[in-house]
């Protein structure tokens, strides 16, 4: 029972600077968040040690019986939570749930439609050299002049495509997508629709964002972006699937699940059944508002600062630079010059290349676990205003986030 800074001085060190790093800096990445205590006390609990192959009741191992109860916990409650027939809380991954999804439904050559990713979409929806561009024929559809995602678009692919399968979801949209227009297209070319809801499952839990699950035959999910809790995946399905579904994820594609995880999984969806969470995913969202509303103004449009689609319904603000003097790559380092992290992001049609891009991808949901509320999104958003400006003062900026996150004390108690 050694602990870990005297077994391992090495890995410790980096882990306590990560902390240190965590609170010393507004973290602003769109798919991060900050999980709870009792979650990581889950994650780090003895259930790292069980095999568990199979599913609840059904096991492959002896000596299931509590991990059988986690998981049937974590099941129920995210049943719950989404209003889904049927729950596989074990993919380690989204990518693993996106994954195992497709297995279930489709063969391999089979085609499939996605959003291109440099207009939103994730590597897993079609990209060339993922899995699921390389397995699949894959047609990818777009956004339009406005930036929301063209249906038109949509429909004239599915008919001239028939695809097998519709894949909605995104990694950076500023926007809700209409899940019954897609179901709509979906059924009129005989294709499944597969909702990835990986960005904004914590807006669906709290009732502030359309639930895809009475629309779609499959939703998958991550557990760590705006839900808070540990990494990890969940496939939500009908019940008619979810035989289909079971068996890609195991033993189709993985072994022994991580109860560990699962039961990390099953805290945070308890904690986001709760008030507390539906406030604070307001919070998240409210903040996504006054920083889009704080980015359009005069003084950073004359320095070619903009806000794709001219605002957001969610968590998570697209920065486009196309006319800066900064690109995107440049711009993520300015803001981490003065404690903000954030990261580049491909916007569509981006002139510059994908290792650069000429956006930027802010999100707010890890500041509003942190405590954060309107008057403080205030002040981040007009940081960032500044920042992006080359007449930036990057001491006085940095003065201002260190006492944003001094007012917000992120996981009081752990470390010093
Ligand atoms: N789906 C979407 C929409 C995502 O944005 C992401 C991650 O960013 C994933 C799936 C993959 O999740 P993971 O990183 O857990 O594999």
């Amino acid at each position: 029972n050694t602990p870990l800074h005297e077994l391992d001085p090495d890995v410790a060190a980096a882990v306590d600077a990560e902390l240190h790093r965590q609170q010393s800096t507004l973290e602003m990445i769109a798919s991060e968040n900050f999980a709870p205590a009792a979650v990581m006390e889950a994650q780090g609990s003895v259930l790292t040690n069980k095999y568990a192959e199979g599913y609840p009741g059904r096991r492959y191992y002896g000596g299931c019986e509590h991990v059988d109860v986690v998981e049937q916990i974590a099941i129920d409650r995210v049943k719950a939570l989404f209003g889904a027939e049927h729950a596989n809380v074990q993919p380690h991954s989204g990518a693993q749930a996106n994954a195992a999804a497709m297995f279930a439904l489709l063969k391999p050559g089979d085609t499939i439609m996605g959003l291109n990713l440099a207009h939103g979409g994730h590597l897993t929806h079609g990209m060339k050299i993922n899995f699921s561009g390389k397995l699949y024929d894959v047609v990818a559809y777009h956004v339009g002049e406005d930036g929301t995602v063209d249906m038109a678009e949509v429909e004239r692919l599915a008919k001239e495509s028939r695809p097998k399968l519709i894949v909605a979801g995104w990694s950076a949209y500023p926007r809700q997508l209409d899940f019954a227009a897609f179901r709509r297209i979906a059924d009129e070319v005989g294709a499944y629709l597969m909702v990835d809801m990986a960005h904004f499952a914590g807006l669906v839990a709290a009732g502030l964002h359309p639930n895809p699950v009475p629309h779609a035959h499959v939703v998958t999910t991550t557990t760590h972006k705006t839900l808070g809790g540990p990494r990890g995946g969940v496939i939500l399905s009908t019940a008619e699937l979810a035989k289909k579904i079971n068996s890609a994820v195991f033993p189709g594609q993985q072994g022994g699940p991580l109860e560990h995880v699962i039961a990390a999984k099953a805290v945070s969806f308890k904690v986001a059944a709760s008030e507390d969470f539906k406030e604070r995913q307001r919070r998240t969202l409210e903040g996504a508002r006054i920083l889009a509303e704080r980015l359009v103004q005069d003084d950073v449009r004359a320095v070619g600062v903009d806000v794709l689609s001219g605002g957001t319904d969610v968590h998570l603000v697209l920065v486009d630079l196309r006319n800066s003097a900064l690109d995107g790559q440049q711009a993520e380092d300015r803001l981490h010059e003065v404690g903000i992290t954030v990261n580049r992001n491909a916007i569509p049609n981006d002139p510059r290349p994908p290792m650069v891009t000429s956006g930027l991808r802010i999100g707010t949901p890890a500041l509003a676990t942190r405590g954060f509320a309107a008057e403080d999104f205030a002040e981040v958003a007009d940081v960032i205003a500044e920042a992006l400006k080359p007449s930036y003062d990057a001491d006085a900026l940095k003065a201002r986030v260190t006492a944003l996150a001094d007012r917000h004390p992120l996981y009081p108690g752990l470390g010093t």
